[in-house]
């Protein structure tokens, strides 16, 4: 199979499972997840339409970055754990940032973010089940992150990210799912919508949902899937030097 003939079925499947949820065709927007993928391979989906792009490796999408500088309107989302010193680089190359854990990383992300470029759209990622070894904050500790990462300058709070255990039935991922989504809403009950910004970017992402899961993260409000092998195929093993693993 192609990368243009699976980005058909993907995006097929995401129409399928929006109109089946009683959405908005369009509500749901795939992130093409390109770790470990060449650059020819993503410029076979960008032929193919595709523009945001899902890193984890911050070497290996920077060199991707660069090769494909000259593409118009390519959109670059960091998703994978966040290390201190990899921050500035972020900062400036990246347009989304879906896995923010700490404030520390959010402070140091607002105060590296080029004075040239614009805010930087973050999520918070969220650890859904509750596991002690797992990256993200615990569902309890969501609302005090976010009430210090809205405080911050150069940053747009955007929404919520989680990446649920896949060894759990279906019903239970979508108990996952349902829990961050109720998440969100709280977020906007407490930080509605400025009046007269309607187009402002708001707390409207709920990043959720992967190639083996994204019918029920759909079903549950994503508004953003984030999927890889259902396009590229299997990955191939990560670059050398990036020995953490959890997102992987
Ligand atoms: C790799 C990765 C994905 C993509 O997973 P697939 O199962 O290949 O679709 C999604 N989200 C994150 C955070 C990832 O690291």
């Amino acid at each position: 199979m192609s990368i243009a003939d699976n980005l058909g079925k993907v995006s097929e499947r995401i129409q399928k499972a929006t109109e089946q949820a009683g959405r908005q065709a369009g509500d749901v927007q795939l992130l093409a997840v390109s770790k470990t993928r060449s650059a020819d391979e993503l410029k076979a989906a960008v032929a193919c339409g595709q523009r945001a792009f899902g890193e984890s490796y911050l070497q290996e999408a920077l060199e991707k970055i660069q090769t494909l500088a000259d593409v118009p309107d390519l959109e670059w989302h960091f998703i994978g754990p966040v290390q201190s010193n990899k921050t500035r680089a972020i900062a400036a190359h990246f347009h989304w940032v879906h896995s923010v854990d700490r404030l520390k990383v959010a402070q140091r992300l607002a105060r590296q973010r080029p004075e040239s470029m614009p805010p930087l759209s973050l999520c918070i990622q969220v650890n859904s089940d509750n596991q002690a070894s797992k990256s993200g904050v615990r569902p309890g500790e969501v609302p005090e992150l976010a009430a210090a990462i809205r405080a911050l300058p150069r940053l747009h709070l955007r929404g919520l990210m989680t990446i649920p255990d896949p060894d759990q039935s279906a019903q239970s991922l979508r108990q996952r799912f349902a829990a961050l989504r109720e998440q969100l809403y709280a977020l906007r009950e407490r930080w509605p919508r400025p009046a007269g910004a309607p187009e402002s970017p708001y707390l409207d992402t709920l990043s959720m949902g992967m190639s083996d899961d994204l019918e029920d993260a759909i079903a549950e409000g994503a508004t953003l899937v984030r999927v890889g092998t259902a396009l590229f195929g299997a990955r191939p093993n990560p670059p050398s030097g990036n020995l953490d693993r959890s997102t992987f």
